[in-house]
């Protein structure tokens, strides 16, 4: 890691692991981050590495107490700069499961986290419908209850790991409310198949529910409690995408720099060329900054996720931001070599841009970063 900022010893060894396990796929990493379904060399390298375990409490077989939000983002930057498909299926883990552990009785608890911290069972979260997106209160999918049963129905589109996960953690209306259910993935009824492919590859698959029938049990906490656990997933996960954006910027930058100080043009390196070093030394500007802010706001969510979120929000917003400003850059800065098909500057060049769509795009986030401004500096609370 190239950053200046101090990191708890406690870290140290997550950071390690995080190292190996990227050093360990980067021989077919640009394969993996081809493939828009499961790359089970990838899913064996993170079983292998126990870093799932960071995803789930202690007391499910987890690394710490509860989910670190530091660790995770730290993990991501790793991760991230090395594979996306890896950067994923780490992030999936927790972000598909964290409503089990917060909201998830007992037995949800005991059946499934244990297995998503070994890796042996992968996690989806499905919210997004083919007609919402961003504003998830428009959702169609819904619960219908007959007798003790609940019965299922609905689509649901662009959901990571989708036709590879074990589980889904589904959003659905249920009477006036909405709630998550756990619905296993060999459930009657569940269909998957393929999303549109991306421009980024990436494990995504639609979900079709025909009737499926559901004990009350397959809720995950109260009736009409959803977007308390929602908001409990976005609070921890949302600052880790601008961990992985720290990846990705610090993976252009070392590529472009590399390029740029050994080819000559005009009989100097391009290096020494002003405007490039201009778009170099702005993107180290970018990603240092960018990696400050990550690192505190990751700090203050692992101490009180929830009163954080709006600060995870502008962290998220300014690292994904950056990250596409960077790889642009960097991209410039190389020339027709930036350009190559398959080239890892090329992969970081479209790997950054959906970052600032999902888990909330930007706009949406400015939106509520200017509400909070306004309990800020006008309301004064
Ligand atoms: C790689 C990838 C992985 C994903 N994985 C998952 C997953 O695992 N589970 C899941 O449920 N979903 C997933 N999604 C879906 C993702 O959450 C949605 O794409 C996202 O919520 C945005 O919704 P939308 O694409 O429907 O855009 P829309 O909601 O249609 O918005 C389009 C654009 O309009 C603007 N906009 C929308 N609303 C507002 C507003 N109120 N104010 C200002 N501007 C606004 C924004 O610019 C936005 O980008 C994934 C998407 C991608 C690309």
């Amino acid at each position: 890691m190239a950053g200046i900022m101090e990191i708890d010893s406690k870290y140290e060894s997550v950071i390690e692991d995080s190292k190996r396990l990227a050093k360990s796929v980067e021989a077919f990493a640009m394969e993996a981050d081809e493939s828009s379904e499961l790359y089970q060399p990838i899913l064996e390298a993170l079983r292998g590495s126990g870093l799932s375990a960071l995803m789930v409490p202690s007391e499910y077989g987890g690394r710490f107490s509860m989910v670190d939000p530091l660790a995770v983002c730290l993990v991501r930057e790793i991760l991230m700069k090395t594979s996306s498909h890896l950067d994923s299926l780490f992030a999936l883990q927790g972000i598909g499961s964290y409503a089990i552990s917060v909201a998830g009785s007992e037995s949800q608890k005991e059946e499934w986290l244990p297995l998503v911290s070994k890796a042996e069972a992968l996690a989806a979260l499905a919210l997004t419908e083919p007609r919402a997106g961003s504003d998830l209160k428009g959702i169609e999918t819904s619960v219908e209850r007959k007798g003790a049963e609940l019965i299922l129905r609905g689509e649901k589109s662009f959901i990571s790991n989708a036709g590879s996960a074990s589980f889904y953690t589904t959003l659905a209306k249920e009477e006036d409310g909405y709630s998550l259910f756990l619905v296993p993935a060999d459930s009657d009824g569940l269909e998957t198949s393929p999303s549109p492919e991306i421009i980024a590859p990436h494990v995504l698959g639609e979900l079709r529910f025909n009737d499926v029938v559901l004990p009350e049990s397959a809720r995950l906490g109260e009736p009409g409690t959803a977007f308390r656990n929602v908001l409990a997933t976005l609070s921890v996960f949302r600052i880790s995408v601008a961990g992985a954006a720290l990846g990705v910027m610090t993976g252009a930058i070392e590529e472009a720099t590399k390029h740029c100080a050994q080819r000559e043009q005009f009989s100097r390196p391009l290096i020494k060329h002003g405007p490039v070093a201009t778009l170099l030394a702005d993107s180290w500007s970018d990603l240092e900054s960018s990696r400050y802010l990550t690192y505190q706001t990751a700090s203050l969510a692992t101490e009180d996720p929830a009163k954080n979120l709006d600060k995870s929000s502008l962290a998220k917003l300014t690292a994904t931001e950056a990250a596409c400003r960077v790889v642009d850059r960097c991209v410039q800065t190389m020339g027709r070599w930036g350009l190559i098909r398959g080239s890892k500057i090329e992969k970081y060049y479209r790997q950054a841009r959906p970052m600032r769509v999902y888990e909330g795009a930007s706009e949406v986030l400015r939106l509520g970063i200017a509400n909070g401004m306004v309990k800020e500096f006008v309301d004064g609370s």
